[in-house]
């Protein structure tokens, strides 16, 4: 046996007990006369004690051979300490060795491996499985793990089948790239990794399974941005003879017992909220609604004072900056500039003071009175000691703009607790979005998603008018999950793939499959997916989803420990019918 015991487990009921021990060596204490060594494991720390009155030197000797990350296995007796840490559960204890086994020994570290380490990312990052044995990283797999465990438990309670779908399979839009495998048994041909199992699991509902869930991975071949995964996993979820509701209903209560379990926070029915409802007041389609500051339309307030910039705008909105009166000329300066970052594109800003005591100032005094100000004072909802802050544009523009101004001064004001969680549904999303590029409609959600039956008639008449019958879950300014009623009728889907710009051949030889399923007795269906990674990361209050990912890659899309993306021999490419456009040089 290895062990009786883990390193976490012994605590002053042991004393007296003869225990065996393994695990990694932390530190090595060696006061001469006495040599105390930490040892460690998943489930906690240990101290072991040698000394010269009790150990012999031949023992003593063996243990100033250890270093730092040595696997042993020691046996001994469980003594009460003299100076007790009560910060950890075993620190009422040590166990004085006396037999010592070195199962494997470790070159020295990269960067020492505790609670605090003195390791930058990118090392960690190539040394990840010593990372792994930090504390803090464990925890947040472990307890990814058990928001795995806790939605499998919730959703099998509810009839659903966990089904796995397959990872070689022919592209399903969802609107980044795909990645690609090419075939060798087919030459020419190729594979693509799902971007979700989308159109899997409408067909297991076609197939009768009823109700399907998989925490699942999917890929997606996007352009880099910070915090993101090109492989990242779902909750990915389909339901049979189910309306929205039903759905919004099923999905509530897994996140209300996922927070009660894990937050211990009382179940409460999730708010709800338009598409439309959200753009205008937040800004955003996935609003934070932890704090206020929500947007004043100010547009028509502002117009015929023959302020150039309001007058040409299509929308002048505005928000009240609690407590912000007395922000300094730099402080706002250094706001105007954040906002004229290309990642914002406004234009500028203008602002107006509401002391607590005195008059209105503003940055365009010389439009508008001190009457005027107040209206928008009114408009914005602004209290005294408030700072409103003004932006204008084009409308969808500005309205962006102005949402992330606020989520940014949100941040700065700490408006965004962490611990505080606050859901939201946001409901009734567009069916399309128009692309200047490409000068045609794509689909707001994916192309299976079902227009609202009372929007049908829009769709050859005016398109971008359409709603869809898609719903995303919110949490904390996070989308952490989306989905939509399906198209279950062919001609309907066919109607669908021709408004996205697919000729009839296209449409049916890319999605042939699903069409002629819906031929076969389709019934109507509907989904979800929830973002995994994000999920776990939010509710334990981080935002950084790579820290709850056993091994990720690093923001340019790189396993620096395995050291991939990689140059493949010209020989297994041959085989596959690639040729290398690289040169010599380069390859
Ligand atoms: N497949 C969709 C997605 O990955 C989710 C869904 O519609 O169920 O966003």
């Amino acid at each position: 046996m290895y062990r009786t015991h883990t390193n976490g487990q012994l605590n002053i009921q042991h004393v007296g007990q003869q225990v065996t021990l393994s695990g990694w060596v932390q530190t090595v204490r060696d006061k001469g006369f006495m040599i105390w060594i930490d040892l460690r494991d998943r489930y906690g720390v240990t101290q072991l004690l040698l000394d010269e009155k009790r150990t012999d030197a031949a023992l003593l000797e063996q243990a100033r051979t250890l270093g730092r990350e040595f696997v042993i296995q020691v046996s001994g007796t469980v003594l009460e300490r003299e100076s007790k840490n009560m910060k950890i559960p075993t620190g009422e204890i040590e166990v004085l060795v006396e037999e010592l086994t070195i199962i494997n020994q470790s070159k020295l570290p990269p960067f020492t491996i505790e609670n605090q380490t003195d390791g930058g990312e990118e090392l960690r990052m190539q040394y990840r499985y010593l990372d792994i044995r930090r504390k803090p990283v464990q925890d947040k797999l472990v307890f990814r793990s058990r928001v795995a465990q806790l939605t499998r438990n919730y959703l099998a309670a509810q009839d659903f089948v966990e089904v796995e779908t397959p990872v070689l399979i022919k592209s399903t839009p969802e609107g980044a790239r795909d990645f690609l495998v090419p075939s060798r048994m087919n030459p020419g041909t190729f594979y693509a990794l799902p971007q979700s199992p989308q159109t899997f699991k409408q067909l297991m509902m076609v197939g009768g399974l009823d109700r399907y869930f998989q925490i699942v991975k999917c890929f997606r071949d996007e352009d880099l941005r910070a915090d993101r995964q090109p492989e990242f996993t779902q909750i990915d979820c389909e339901m049979a003879f189910v309306k929205q509701e039903d759905i919004l209903q099923t999905f509530e209560g897994l996140l209300l017992h996922l927070l009660q379990e894990i937050k211990d926070i009382a179940p409460q029915a999730i708010p709800r909220m338009s598409y439309e409802e959200a753009m205008q007041r937040f800004g955003s389609d996935k609003p934070d609604i932890r704090f206020g500051m929500e947007i004043g339309d100010l547009t028509k307030a502002v117009k015929g004072r023959d302020f150039k910039i309001f007058e040409d705008a299509e929308l002048v909105g505005g928000i009240a900056v609690p407590e912000a009166a007395d922000y300094t000329r730099k402080e706002i300066d250094q706001l105007t500039d954040w906002v004229k970052r290309p990642q914002i594109g406004a234009s500028g800003m203008i602002w107006v003071r509401v002391p607590k005591d005195g008059a209105l100032k503003s940055s365009v005094d010389k439009f508008y009175s001190t009457e005027d100000l107040q209206q928008w004072v009114e408009i914005t909802g602004a209290n005294p000691g408030d700072l409103i802050l003004v932006l204008a544009g084009e409308e969808n523009r500005t309205r962006k703009q102005l949402g992330e101004l606020r989520l940014e001064l949100g941040n700065r004001l700490n408006l965004r607790d962490p611990q505080v969680f606050a859901p939201l549904w946001v409901l009734d999303f567009p069916l399309l979005e128009w692309d200047d590029e490409t000068q045609r409609y794509h689909a707001m959600h994916h192309p299976f998603t079902s227009p609202k039956p009372e929007d049908f008639h829009l769709l050859e008449t005016d398109p971008g008018k359409a709603r869809a019958n898609a719903y995303d879950l919110v949490l904390n300014g996070n989308e952490i999950g989306g989905g939509s009623i399906r198209i279950f009728d062919k001609s309907l889907q066919q109607r669908m793939f021709k408004l996205l710009g697919f000729s009839e051949e296209e449409a049916a030889a890319q999605f042939g499959f699903l069409m002629n399923a819906f031929e076969y007795g389709a019934p109507p269906h509907g989904g979800i997916a929830f973002g995994f990674d994000r999920l776990v990361a939010i509710l334990d209050g981080s935002e950084t989803i790579r820290d709850y990912i056993a091994f990720p890659k690093n923001n340019a899309g790189r396993d620096v420990m395995i050291n991939t993306p990689s140059p493949i021999a010209q020989d297994q490419l041959d085989e596959l019918f690639i040729k290398s456009t690289l040169s010599e040089e380069e390859k």
